[in-house]
């Protein structure tokens, strides 16, 4: 992948310590207006402005927002992993929670639907650690119009 967008010039061919929270990073390359809609009149003038590259399993979470619901991709069931009393992650949110503590030890990320049983995959897009094609994940709800 590295390779891929240094020969593309997307991202610089040497890292720096141009990222936040990692030891380095590849600075914008020379072509790097190919990979995002449009150029950035301050991007290459910004301290922290590279590309940091992740090759284990990592969880990149929002700081804040509420959390969505999510969706069974079996029955349609809607999961609320949000109490809306007090708006912290509720009973609900635990067995996801500990689908990504099982993904990221290398296991399986899936988790049970409370309403018909079957299991989805917690993770969308990311690859079944048991290396069978994944068909089915928790989605969100269509249609909330959440901003
Ligand atoms: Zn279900």
């Amino acid at each position: 992948m590295v390779g891929w967008l240094t020969a593309e010039g997307i991202i610089a061919a040497e890292p720096t310590d141009c990222v936040l929270g990692a030891e380095s990073g590849y600075a914008p390359g020379p072509h790097y207006t190919a990979a995002v809609d449009g150029p950035s009149e301050w991007l290459l003038e910004l301290r922290a402005n590279g590309v940091g590259v992740s090759a284990s399993r990592n969880v990149f979470a929002p700081l804040q927002g509420e959390v969505a619901p999510v969706v069974c991709p079996h029955c349609g069931q809607v999961v609320e992993l949000e109490d809306a009393a007090t708006a912290q992650l509720g009973a609900q949110w635990k067995p996801f929670r500990d689908a990504i503590k099982a993904w990221l030890a290398g296991g399986a990320d899936e988790v049970a639907c409370p309403a018909c049983g079957q299991v989805a995959g917690s993770m969308t897009g990311a690859g079944s650690a048991t290396g069978r094609s994944r068909s089915a994940l928790w989605g969100l709800p269509s249609g909330t119009g959440r901003s």
